[in-house]
């Protein structure tokens, strides 16, 4: 029987899969694998459903690992914590924070859990969690066999990662391990934070934390309130040769530096230049403050939302000729982005 989704998403929306299954441990998967007739092809891990649209029926089971438990190792000026994937990764955050460790403090507030964090390699406010990655623990759902993937093997990128690409689908992420500092290297440099800067001596990752946690309530709407899985497209990384012709005819394009040949543009200003900052298709809606941002005002379906994310793919390409790639998974039974 169709199992609902509904309460496993931020979007809000209804939606139905063929079958969902939670898990508490790493040996309980691999048992249920053992005995499983159904072809690993057909499976979906559910996080916390934060970085999801989900169209209609998607006929799939989904697998959610609920695996708990911190653990925290110190060695010398550092500290080793793993977490169990269905750790809330803000719980996690104020966790190190509170038992005195720095380095999360950036990655306040980020919605999910723990086992999805190194699958987008999650980022915000000038940190990005491969900078902390030491290691993860995963199961194989094609063999069933337990691997370790180091540091390297991750692949980490701009929102990226090997379980995005060639592993896509292939592994249950069960526990992440993260290194994390006694004394703290604070990371002001990126928008906001900055203005931080000169009371740097004075200030504790807590402080900063606090500070991500009000910019972010400022900014982002509140799932809870209004359905949305955070920025919908990727900030767009292009050619320093195509930002010039971009300067030549938009002096003002807001854009920062990724290497010497590349700029990574604000996927947001592109949006709000094309005027569709609190536009509406019914229900399905650009956030009225946060243009990178869809919404769901009530009632939209997945397929509603969709189809605003290619209206504004394809005002954006127009006017720029900038083509947006969706940062949220769309899985459904007819992905038509
Ligand atoms: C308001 C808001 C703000 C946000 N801000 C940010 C931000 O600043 N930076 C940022 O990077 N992201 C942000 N996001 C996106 C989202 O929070 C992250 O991508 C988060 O890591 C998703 O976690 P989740 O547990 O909800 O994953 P889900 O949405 O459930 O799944 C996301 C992907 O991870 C896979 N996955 C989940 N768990 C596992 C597991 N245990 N093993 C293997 N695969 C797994 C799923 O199959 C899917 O492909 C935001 C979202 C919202 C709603």
């Amino acid at each position: 029987m169709a199992q609902s989704l509904a309460a496993f998403n931020t979007f809000g929306v209804e939606a139905t899969c063929d079958n969902l299954f939670r898990f508490t441990s790493e040996q309980e998967i691999q048992d249920w694998l053992a005995g499983m007739p159904i072809p690993p092809k057909e499976f979906f891990v559910l996080g916390g459903g934060s970085n999801l649209l989900l169209l209609g029926h998607v006929p799939l089971t989904f697998l959610k690992a609920d695996i708990q438990g911190v653990d925290y190792q110190e060695s010398g000026d550092e500290v080793l914590v793993t977490a169990g994937a269905g750790v809330n990764w803000h719980d996690l955050v104020l966790d190190s924070i509170d038992k005195g460790y720095a380095g999360l403090e950036n990655l306040s507030l980020i919605p999910g859990n723990v086992g999805a964090a190194p699958i987008q390699n999650i980022g915000a406010y000038g940190v990005e969690l491969e900078q902390l990655f030491v290691s993860l623990n995963a199961v194989d759902l094609f063999s069933g066999e337990k691997r370790v993937f180091e540091h390297e093997a991750c692949e980490f990128a701009y929102r990226d990662s090997v379980f995005k690409q060639r592993h896509r689908g292939q592994y249950m992420i069960t526990s992440v391990t993260l290194r994390l500092r006694k004394k703290p290297e604070l990371v002001l440099t990126y928008g906001p934070l900055s203005a931080l800067k000169d009371r740097c001596d004075e200030l504790t990752p807590a402080d900063v934390s606090n500070e991500v946690i009000r910019i972010r309530q400022s900014k982002l709407p509140d799932p809870q309130k209004l359905g949305n899985a955070g920025s919908f497209f990727k900030n767009p990384v292009i050619s320093k040769k195509a930002f010039k012709r971009l300067q030549t005819n938009y002096p003002e394009v807001v854009a920062y530096p990724v290497d010497d040949s590349h700029m990574k543009l604000a996927a947001g200003w592109l949006i709000d230049q094309c005027g569709l900052k609190g536009y509406r298709q019914g229900d399905a809606g650009v956030h009225q403050q946060q243009a990178l941002v869809l919404v769901n005002h009530g009632d939209a379906s997945g397929r509603d939302i969709v189809q605003l994310a290619g209206h504004v793919r394809d005002t954006v390409l127009a006017k720029f000729e900038v083509r947006l790639e969706p940062e949220v998974w769309i899985i459904g039974e007819q992905d038509i982005f």
